[in-house]
């Protein structure tokens, strides 16, 4: 598989965002500060857009703490970026907090003798929904659908 040149534009616009690093080493180096272009697609997995190729991959870890990589996949160009991206943004499609316009996650919970997971959502300021969904959808659709409390 080839992979396809993605230009800065195009993932700036699927919402990626730069963080620079000050990496004096790096700098010297290469004569450009160090950054990341990422995009987020759920707390385990994000998409990574490296400046010097271009190129594009879909990284997995094991968990925020950690960070160890799990699984790294090239996207091979714009087009079946784009499908991911829309594919997760449907997926996930969780809508800022209605109370503080955070940023909101999905919790998971498997619970003691209970085999069953449960799922709720919440937010970056520790707003949540006051109950457990067995299924992540309906989780994410109550919390959507859920008005803000005045
Ligand atoms: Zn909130």
């Amino acid at each position: 598989m080839k992979q396809e040149r993605i230009y800065y534009k195009d993932v700036i616009a699927l919402g990626f965002t730069e963080t620079q690093s000050d990496d004096s080493v790096y700098l010297q180096q290469y004569g450009f500060p160090y950054c990341i272009v990422e995009k987020e697609l759920t707390p385990t997995v994000h998409l990574e857009w490296t400046k010097e190729t271009g190129f594009c991959s879909k990284i997995t870890i094991d968990n925020k703490e950690d960070g160890n990589i799990i699984e790294k996949v090239e996207v091979k160009n714009l087009g079946e970026l784009k499908r991911i991206v829309e594919e997760y943004e449907n997926k996930i499609g969780l809508l800022p907090c209605p109370f503080c316009g955070g940023k909101c996650e999905t919790e998971k919970s498997e619970s003691g003798d209970n085999p069953t997971t449960y799922y709720r959502v919440n937010c970056e300021n520790e707003h949540s929904l006051d109950w457990w969904e067995e299924d992540e959808q309906i989780a994410i659709q109550v919390w959507n659908k859920r008005p803000s409390k005045q």
